[in-house]
């Protein structure tokens, strides 16, 4: 008896992940990560990227985990959010930052223009 119920114990381990931003478990199929190894619950990461996503800070729309900055997929922000609420404002973000971070762009332009 005490050694099947040690057997089922690792089951249910193997089976579940546990959310560092919420200290909850959930069930494996639920987890969500930006390509890394850090794995969050889809609540958790819809609600940390929608945040930074509302503060403009394209930089912060990456990976939650501790010291890691793994940018966070388009496809993943799309999948997590099917309305295309935050999706949307997440594509802007990220050309007005591409535009912003692209000298080169502008230096071009002058250069023909002069
Ligand atoms: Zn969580
Ligand atoms: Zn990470």
């Amino acid at each position: 008896m005490e050694k099947d119920r040690t057997r089922d114990k690792g089951i249910q381990v193997i089976k579940e992940f546990y959310c560092s931003i919420c200290t909850d478990t959930y069930p494996i199929d639920r987890w969500v990560s930006c390509g890394c190894d850090h794995r969050f619950c889809a609540d958790c990461m819809t609600g940390h990227l929608t945040t930074k996503i509302n503060e403009s800070q394209l930089e912060g729309v990456a990976c939650p985990g501790y010291r890691c900055s793994r940018p966070a997929p388009h496809h993943l922000v799309k999948k997590l959010d099917p309305d295309n609420t935050i999706y949307e404002g997440y594509v802007t973000l990220s050309l007005k930052t591409w535009i912003r971070d692209a000298p080169d762009v502008h230096n071009v332009g002058s250069t023909k223009l002069n």
